[in-house]
């Protein structure tokens, strides 16, 4: 084949490092695994029914784009008792990923500034330089929070967006309410698109989770099924936002992703009945147990949601540092797939307490030596 046959537009980004740390564990025999971004516990018996019935029952054409009615008018239903935005629209994606895509196709331009705040979920840079975007990144070393100052100072005539995402991956790091609101009023400010990835919202240990949609009407909410029901293979997210915008994301996935998988968005149905409160306290206990395992042996700044903690490497780079995990079987992923420093390691807590045991004896250890 031709190399020229690649189009130049992937050329500007690697595939995820991620999937490297993936295929080291295969050949593993005993792996302590702190590397996956998914929850450790199966789909709850009742949302599993939901689907095979669906499959069963024949609920397997495409569906309407924008997604199956009673699902889409049970997530309308809550978002407008939620907002009471009158212009706010919501449309079933394939998984919270397919929503993003569709966001940066809908409203990035080439040569218009994407401001991510660094670290940041792998997908974003590579999708804003995808549509031609300009990914401009706000450092928010050493404690991941949001300077509003360099915000105002990162922004252009060309910025067209902002992306967002509390809690985050991969620090855990929940926003405070001053950072919400004061980005959500910035943005409505300088009519700059705002873009909230609230796709662990369920995993929000500390008090309730807050949207910046509750002080920008214009925000575009994205959330899914992945996290929040360890459905990550199922592909089903949500986006809600302006209508205007939500007609066009929709109008693209009919050329794109044509509908989400139809029989799992019955399924999803079913798990907005499903109480996952229980599930969501477990994992607080696991953030717990991260903490106080690591808290004299790491700098990091404690997580409030997701699964993560994204601890500061003792010395050497984070290439460096993942093979002498690795030597111990401990699968953690390095820190330069998230940022444009190589200075921190990403700890998931998605795991059994047992394991998550023998990773704080690794990493104890590899702080001492
Ligand atoms: N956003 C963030 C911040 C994530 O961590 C992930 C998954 N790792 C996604 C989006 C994509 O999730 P989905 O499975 O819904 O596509």
């Amino acid at each position: 084949m031709q190399p020229s046959w690649i189009a130049k537009r992937t050329l500007a980004f690697d595939s995820s490092g991620i999937r490297k740390v993936f295929e080291l564990a295969a050949s593993l025999k005993n792996p302590i695994n702190l590397s996956i971004g998914q929850p450790d516990f199966d789909v709850p018996a009742p949302i599993k029914k939901a689907c095979i019935e669906a499959i069963e029952q024949g609920k397997n054409a495409y569906a309407p784009t924008q997604g199956i009615g009673p699902l889409r008018e049970r997530l309308q239903a809550d978002i407008d008792r939620k907002y009471q935005h009158p212009d706010r629209k919501v449309f079933i994606s394939s998984g919270t990923s397919g929503g993003l895509v569709l966001s940066m196709l809908s409203m990035v331009d080439p040569g218009d500034e994407v401001i991510v705040f660094d670290p940041y979920f792998v997908m974003y840079v590579p999708l804003i330089q995808l549509v031609g975007g300009v990914p401009v990144l706000i450092d928010t070393y050493p404690d991941f929070r949001i300077d509003m100052n360099k915000v105002r100072d990162a922004i252009t005539p060309k910025t067209k967006m902002i992306l967002f995402n509390s809690p985050g991956n991969p620090t855990g790091v929940t926003a405070t309410l001053e950072e919400i609101q004061g980005l959500a009023t910035l943005c409505a400010e300088k009519n700059i698109a705002l873009i909230s990835d609230e796709i662990y919202s369920g995993f929000h240990f500390d008090g309730p989770m807050r949207s910046p949609a509750e002080f920008n009407p214009n925000t575009i909410v994205i959330d899914g099924f992945s996290k929040s029901h360890a459905m990550t293979g199922w592909r089903l997210g949500y986006v809600h936002g302006p209508s205007e915008v939500i007609q066009t994301m929709i109008k693209l996935q009919q050329y794109s992703f044509v509908c989400a998988p139809t029989p799992m968005q019955w399924g999803a149905l079913a798990a907005m009945d499903h109480d996952m409160s229980q599930y969501y306290q477990d994992y607080a206990g696991k953030r717990d147990r991260i903490v106080a395992g690591l808290r004299d042996y790491y700098e990091f700044t404690e997580p409030g949601g997701a699964f993560y903690v994204f601890p500061k490497i003792p010395k050497g780079t984070g290439a460096d540092f993942v093979r002498r995990a690795i030597e111990h079987e401990l699968l953690i992923i390095p820190g330069n797939i998230f940022s444009a420093r190589d200075t921190h390691f990403r700890i998931s807590f998605a795991a059994p307490d047992a394991t998550l045991d023998r990773g704080i004896e690794v990493l104890r250890k590899l702080a001492r030596s």
